[in-house]
Parts: structure tokens; C-alpha cells; sequence
């Protein structure tokens, strides 16, 4: 008999589902609700090797809810055999530390969070609502992307800002990615046959949004992403860490305002910001191998800045046994990998090339056998991980 649980990750203008049975971690069906509240929305629904679509207006997420239904009902499985739903939820702020069963309050608590996560609670409370009047029978979880991170200690949190403003507008290192560092930490132990508990690791989560955490003993102790998830590494439209001071500058020097400046650092900046557009990797070391210099100083800032994490959580953590690399970059990427770990040599970490140019879904080790580190590439699972999680909470 299977456990389905379905898993909904609500933005503003998408729904991304899947239903995982948990016994077997299957994916029973996946689909995608795009552009809601457009002319020209679209689902797609995929099971048992075939993809179903929709093309109709959909003018909120009741109405993409509804269509995800249906498309459960016309092409299988049974909705009616989901145990449970987990929902993705962006900000936990300093209410929600870990998934919890979701409740008016809840909905309440994440819209309190609205300032912290403009654009990702609204969206997510409103897929909430959508989704309990849909399927009113079942347990729904909201698992927060900050969660892992509220177990980190004061001084990794703490801006050196004047406090009484800190504390009154809750300004802190929050972190995100939570989910994902939460499930590859665990991974990894399971891939060493280790407990998760007697060692410390590096995380690094490289897709397009990135992030970097030091996980000692299970426990997330220090991470790049901040009070937003602009903050840290560079990424692929995000500028990651700068000076403060660029903020003011520009308003001063551009006469940008702040939504200006905000986009300017989210949206135009990181690798695209450096390599005339280009965001994803492949196209970036495409034109790295055609003598772009653009490019191969946003390769080398990328470097740079992992690097530099890199060196501070292993200061942060003493002793670290395992660095991983996960998500579209980490996982695809050999050339980011080499460039890394060439430059952790100091440290008596080395990569094994033909290890770390073999392609798999599999997790695997990339390091020498004498590498005082293990490095490993980690697929990360999201969607499982919710899965899991909120039958985790189902079954207390
Ligand atoms: P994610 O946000 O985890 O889905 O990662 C997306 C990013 O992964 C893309 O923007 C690319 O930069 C990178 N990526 C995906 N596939 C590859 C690949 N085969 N080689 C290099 N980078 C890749």
C-alpha cells in the first residue's frame, strides 16, 4: 500500500507539484501550473511516462489548485490516496523553527513575515488557502526554507547594526536553501555510513540562487544567505556580498531609489551582472574557452568568493570531513569543482580529475584517497525532502 504525499511549492505566478510515495521515495506524478493570473496559463501534468497539458486562463491560485485537481482525477493517481500535503514555505522568520501542521495561525504568522519575504510568502499563504479548500480532509505542513538555520548560534545571526533597530524590524541572518543543506547533510552521512551527528561538513548549494553552509555535528552552525537570499555567494543574477555602502552610494550618485538598487543587485548582477547576461554555466564557460574576458572574471569572482567561504567555515568548523557540492552547478559542473579544489590544496584536500569527471545521478566521491577532506557531489531532492519531512510530521 503506498504513502503519497503531495508537495506544493507555490510562487507567484507558478505551482510546482509533485506526489512522492514515501515507502518507495517514487515520484508518482509531477506538473507545473505556469503564468496564473495571465491570459495564457498553462499546466502540465506528468505520470506514468506521459505529459498532460492544459492551455487556459487562470486567474488565481483557487483556479490553479482546482486544475491540479482535476488533472489528478482525468489522468491518475488518485489524489484520494494522498495522506498528506507539503507546502513549501519560504520565510519562517523567528515564529517557525521547524514544519508545522498549518492552521489559520500559521497562515497568519508567515503573512506577519510578509516584509521579510515579499515576494515568496503572500504567493505561498495564498496556495495555502487554495490548497486546504481543495483537498480539506488531509493534514497540510508548511516545511520553511529558514528552518535548518534557526539553530544558528547568536554570533553567526548577528549584524554589528545598532540593536534597538535590529531587533525591532528582526533584522538577522535568517539563511534559506534550508531544506536542501538539511537533506544533502543527511545524505552524506548516509552515502559515509556515518551518523549525521559525529561529524562535521560543508554544503555547498550551487544552482542559479546559492548558498554555503557549516554543519557541525547535524547542526547548522553558520551560512552565506542572510536576512534575504541575497546575500553571500555569487549567483546567477545576484550580486551575493557587497559593501553595504553601495546601497546609499547609488541612491546618491545614480539617484536610483531603493527598488532600483534592489533589482539592480537581484536581478542584474552576479554572473549575468559580469558576463553580459550570461547566467547559466554552460554558456559562461562556453565563452570562458572562447577567451571572454568578461566571463572569466566572473568565473574567477565565483571562485574567489566560494573560496572564501570555504576557508572561514573550515576555520568556523576545526575539523570538517566532508565538502559537497549540490544542486545544477555543484552537481553538473566539473570545471567549478577542479577550480575549487585545486585551491584547497593547503589544506590537504585534492581531487581525483577522473572521479570528478565521471556524470551521474548518483552521489559519489570526487577526492583522492589521501585527501585529508572527503569531497562529494550530492544530488539534492527538494521535493523529497518535503516529502519526507511532512510524513515525518504526519506519523508523530
Ligand atoms: P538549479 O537552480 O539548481 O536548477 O541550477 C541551475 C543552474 O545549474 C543553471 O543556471 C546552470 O548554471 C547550472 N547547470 C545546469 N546544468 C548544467 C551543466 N550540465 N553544466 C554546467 N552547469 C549546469
Amino acid at each position: 500500500m503506498p504513502t503519497p504525499i503531495l508537495v506544493l511549492n507555490c510562487g507567484s505566478s507558478s505551482v510546482k507539484y509533485q506526489m512522492i510515495d514515501v515507502d518507495t521515495e517514487e515520484v508518482l506524478a509531477s506538473g507545473l501550473v505556469e503564468k496564473i493570473g495571465l491570459e495564457d496559463g498553462n499546466l502540465t501534468h506528468k505520470t506514468g511516462g506521459q505529459a498532460y497539458r492544459i492551455e487556459e486562463t487562470i486567474p488565481d491560485h483557487t483556479a490553479a489548485l482546482s486544475l491540479v485537481v482535476r488533472s489528478f482525477e482525468e489522468h491518475g493517481p488518485s489524489l484520494k490516496d494522498a495522506v498528506a500535503v507539503g507546502h513549501r514555505a519560504v520565510h519562517g522568520g523567528d515564529l517557525f523553527r521547524e514544519p508545522v501542521l498549518i492552521d489559520q495561525s500559521v497562515m497568519d504568522g508567515m503573512m506577519s513575515l510578509a516584509g521579510l519575504a515579499p515576494l515568496h510568502n503572500p504567493p505561498g499563504v495564498l496556495g495555502m488557502k487554495a490548497a486546504l479548500a481543495v483537498l480539506p480532509d488531509i493534514p497540510h505542513v508548511a516545511i520553511f526554507d529558514t528552518a535548518f538555520f534557526s539553530t544558528l548560534p547568536a554570533e553567526a545571526y548577528t549584524y554589528a547594526i545598532h540593536a534597538p533597530t535590529a531587533k525591532q524590524y528582526k533584522i538577522r541572518k535568517y539563511g534559506f536553501h534550508g531544506t536542501s543543506h538539511s537533506f544533502v547533510s543527511k545524505e552524506v552521512a548516509e552515502f559515509l555510513g556515518r551518523d549525521v551527528t559525529s561529524f562535521n561538513q560543508i554544503v555547498c548549494h550551487l544552482g542559479n540562487g546559492a548558498s554555503i553552509s557549516a554543519v557541525a555535528g547535524g547542526v547548522a552552525v553558520d551560512t552565506s544567505m542572510g536576512l534575504t537570499p541575497l546575500a553571500g555567494l555569487v549567483m546567477g543574477t545576484r550580486s551575493g556580498d557587497v559593501d553595504p555602502g553601495v546601497f546609499a552610494y547609488l541612491q546618491r550618485e545614480a539617484g536610483m531609489d531603493s527598488q532600483a538598487v534592489d533589482t539592480l543587485l537581484n536581478k542584474k548582477s552576479g554572473m549575468a551582472g559580469l558576463a553580459d547576461g550570461s547566467s547559466d554555466f554552460r554558456d559562461i564557460w562556453a565563452k570562458v574557452v572562447a577567451g571572454d574576458e568578461n566571463a572569466q572574471l566572473a568565473y574567477d569572482v565565483y571562485i574567489h568568493r566560494l573560496i572564501s567561504y570555504i576557508g572561514s567555515y573550515i576555520a568556523i568548523l576545526g575539523h570538517v570531513e566532508a565538502i559537497t557540492f549540490t544542486a545544477g552547478v555543484g552537481e553538473n559542473d566539473q570545471h567549478v569543482r577542479a577550480s575549487v579544489i585545486e585551491r584547497l590544496s593547503a589544506f590537504g584536500i585534492h581531487l581525483d580529475p577522473e572521479l570528478n569527471a565521471v556524470r551521474s545521478p548518483d552521489p559519489r566521491a570526487i577526492s583522492t584517497p589521501d585527501s585529508s577532506t572527503v569531497i562529494l557531489v550530492v544530488p539534492t531532492n527538494e521535493e523529497l525532502a518535503m516529502a519526507r519531512e511532512t510524513y515525518q510530521l504526519i506519523s508523530k
